[in-house]
């Protein structure tokens, strides 16, 4: 048995709590919370900072961990998916090497799962032994070409089902669409047919990323054809129906699985309220520092907090970011909108992040029965604020 305190403990599920011990077992499920008074002093480890249940970063690409400062910064979407095509392929033990240290980073940073966006089975072999939970979303596209819908399946299925035969027991593992530039009606319907029925898993698509994807379904141009073309890709079928990209993902997602909806950098307060309208259980995952680094641009928090819509934060991944941490992550927000409230950022960090990736019966805020991992913020100057740093307590 173990007891913690610290001068704060943000539950997450109820307003912050002091003078409170938290008691967990030698694995980390929480016991109790008490009143400090009731434990002698000497059996009580205090931290002075604040004590907050472990993070949850809802969207990774741990594969591509190798290719940290390779890509250069502020160029855009287009030529950033360019250079990651093209340098992706390496030594796959340097590879390897760099999956498990980001792993391993991610949990000192205090993390406890991730979301992780999967095209080969590079990562298969960090999870299967991580202490992190792992929901990898396989994910699958043809470029918008109907003919290709099938073969571009059968190549993502293969590495499904390796997944499927690989999970540790905590983990998850489901098929996702990449994005809505990028997938036919065809291979959606394929992936909604396999998925459907599924209980607790989360479909996750990156959307409204970059101005050119705005374009393509807005107005039929923009970069997106010379890009494609570039590839030997035809778009000249493509129909754009005038509406923004979200709403030709939300006529292809499946409305009864719960959708994670990635970056949202150009979402708007109308573009949320179609979603709400058509998928039943949405969360919009917002990778603050890789929105600098790609496109130097940040999604309009305002937009989300007034539809009180469900965030979450996540670290995209070493190619377009300079750390995978969360708290770095809310510092950046707090940083630019400075009107998102602290506790606001912890529950997107923590509990919102849990809940979509399924994982809010173990992970997210620190309820009795509950493993959620503890991690200290400490106390510069005598209190919490964006020079603390983050220790792992258990
Ligand atoms: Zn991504």
């Amino acid at each position: 048995m173990h007891k913690f305190t610290a001068d704060h403990i943000f539950c997450i599920n109820r307003p912050v709590i002091t003078d409170q011990v938290v008691i967990t077992d030698d694995f980390g499920e929480i016991l109790a919370i008490e009143p400090e008074a009731h434990h002698d002093p000497i059996t009580v480890r205090k931290f002075k900072g604040a004590i907050i249940p472990g993070m949850i970063n809802t969207h990774c690409h741990l594969e591509l961990s190798h290719m940290y400062g390779k890509v250069g910064t502020g160029t855009g979407l287009i030529p950033f998916i360019t250079s990651v095509v093209t340098q992706r392929n390496v030594d796959p033990e340097i590879i390897s090497d760099c999956i498990a240290k980001a792993d391993n980073d991610m949990y000192q940073a205090g993390i406890v799962a991730v979301g992780d966006i999967s095209n080969t089975l590079d990562t298969i072999i960090t999870k299967s032994i991580s202490s992190l939970k792992y929901h990898s979303f396989i994910e699958m596209f043809d470029f918008l070409q109907e003919e290709n819908a099938n073969s571009e399946f059968e190549k993502y299925e293969s590495v499904f089902s390796k997944f499927s035969e690989n999970l540790k027991p905590s983990d998850k593992v489901s098929r996702v669409p990449h994005a809505p530039y990028s997938v036919s009606k065809n291979l959606f319907s394929k992936i909604n047919k396999k998925n459907s029925g599924l209980n607790n898993i989360t479909i996750s698509i990156h959307n409204q990323e970059t101005p050119p994807e705005m374009e393509l379904f807005e107005k039929g141009s923009g970069s997106f054809y010379a890009f494609y073309e570039k590839f030997g890709i035809d778009l000249s079928r493509f129909i754009h129906d005038g509406k923004s990209s979200i709403h030709y993902a939300l006529e292809n997602l499946d409305k009864e699985l719960r959708t994670l909806f990635v970056h949202n950098t150009l979402t708007t307060k109308e573009d949320i309220q179609a979603a709400k309208e058509k998928i039943k259980n949405a969360f919009w995952c917002s990778c603050p520092n890789a929105n600098l680094y790609i496109e130097n641009r940040l999604p309009n928090y305002k937009n989300f907090l007034e539809s009180d819509a469900k965030v979450t934060l996540g670290t995209d991944s070493l190619t377009s970011n300079w750390q995978l941490s969360i708290w770095e992550e809310m510092k950046t927000i707090s940083k630019y909108q400075s009107y998102v409230p602290f506790e606001t950022l912890l529950t997107w960090a923590t509990l919102n992040g849990a809940e979509a990736l399924g994982f809010e019966g173990d992970l997210g805020s620190i309820e009795v029965g509950k493993k959620p991992g503890l991690v200290l913020i400490d106390f510069q100057n005598g209190q919490v604020n964006w020079n603390s740093s983050i220790h792992r307590i258990i």
